[in-house]
């Protein structure tokens, strides 16, 4: 456990087979934002020291690249304690090559000055943090370069630590996916931790793929402004309409994200609700179990044939019951007639 002198440090390696999406989505978080984070304006927040590549000074070439990366050479010597450790990017299994070169490194070896793969600093520095947290769904579960038929033998962290991996402050992997992640629901997840590895949060409470169960819980359909529509039975065959988008591809029904809810940056946005048919970006199985993009999904054929039928007696009944409430109370009209009949309305409607 910290304590206010001692920062926790946050030690993020974006080397993983990544895009570097996550760092950039992160950058838009408004709830907390970094900056909230990284300046203490949370109350109760401890103090933290962030060590990441996108935006840190000392990665920059003025200071030379060993500046920053010492401070994880000091993590692995046990020199810097407490840290979180964040890993971006999909494992690549070096076991795969056989003669010389590597899939993804981080930093030089100051001896060989060769690089340091991505799958050693895992080795090194995971047995000394007080929680690995997995941005994005490449580093959670492989992702895109996890593909079928992929050279790499890219995994996510948890098929290279093992599913079952605990920290020294016995905390599972963290997996916070997205393809990429919903800046929001990172920058919740690192305040969580800070808050419980200073003693003030619980256990984080993960499902059984590792995700924290208060974001990933329902479905991207439960939270999708268009679900009247498809409850009504009015499904679109284009983009640019308001009805629902399951015909031309989205899986949100089966999909576990809150970004319709949550939106994308500051509330605003949220795939389905804004055109976009969910993809499944933050499921294990993506991409693969989720292509070809954009045909109707399997299963689909047969609940909106489904709905169809019960959205259209809904529909006509619910217009007749609409254009009742949608009239204004005949004893509110200036007429006499109307007020003579007022009495008897009233009744009416009440009983
Ligand atoms: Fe990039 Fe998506 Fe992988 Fe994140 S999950 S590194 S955004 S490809
Ligand atoms: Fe559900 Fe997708 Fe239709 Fe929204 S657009 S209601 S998530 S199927
Ligand atoms: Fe990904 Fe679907 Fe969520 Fe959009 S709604 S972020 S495509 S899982």
């Amino acid at each position: 456990m910290s304590t206010v002198e001692d920062p926790i440090h946050i030690l993020w390696i974006n080397a993983g087979l990544s895009c570097d999406g996550d760092s950039v989505a992160l950058t838009a978080a408004t709830q907390p934002s970094i900056e909230d984070i990284v300046l203490g304006t949370l109350p109760g927040l401890p103090k933290v020291s962030v060590h990441w590549p996108l935006i840190d000074f000392e990665s920059g070439p003025e200071q030379g690249a060993d500046t920053f990366i010492e401070w994880f050479r000091r993590a692995e010597r046990g020199e810097l304690e407490p840290f979180v450790l964040v890993v971006e990017g999909s494992i690549p299994n070096e076991d795969l090559i056989t003669g010389e070169g590597y899939w993804s490194g981080f930093g030089n070896d100051p001896q060989t000055r060769q690089p340091i793969p991505t799958s050693t600093w895992l080795d090194r520095l995971a047995p000394r943090a007080l929680a690995v947290l997995a941005a994005g769904t490449c580093a959670t579960y492989g992702g895109i370069h996890a593909m079928a038929g992929n050279p790499t033998g890219a995994m996510g962290v948890p098929d290279y630590l093992g599913w079952d991996w605990k920290s020294k402050a016995e905390i599972p992997i963290v997996c916070v996916p997205g393809c990429p992640v919903q800046p929001d629901n990172l920058s919740e997840t690192i305040t969580y931790l800070l808050y419980q590895a200073s003693g003030q949060a619980p256990m984080i409470p993960l499902d059984d793929q590792l995700r924290p169960r208060w974001l990933f819980g329902a479905t991207v359909h439960q939270g999708c402004d268009r679900a009247g529509y498809y409850e009504e039975g009015q499904f679109t065959t284009e983009y640019g309409t308001p009805e629902c988008l399951v015909k031309i591809g989205c899986w949100g029904p089966v999909v576990k994200c809150n970004v319709p809810k949550r939106g994308w940056i500051n509330g605003v946005g949220g795939c389905p609700n804004v055109g976009g048919i969910c993809i499944a970006c933050t499921m294990p199985g993506f991409p693969d179990r989720f292509m070809p993009f954009m045909d109707e999904p399997p299963g689909a054929h047969v609940s909106t044939l489904a709905s169809g039928v019960y959205g259209a007696v809904i529909r006509r009944l619910r217009a007749i019951t609409a254009h009742k409430a949608d009239i204004e109370p005949r004893w509110r009209h200036r007429d006499v007639h109307a007020h003579r009949d007022s009495a008897d309305q009233r009744e009416k409607v009440l009983t």
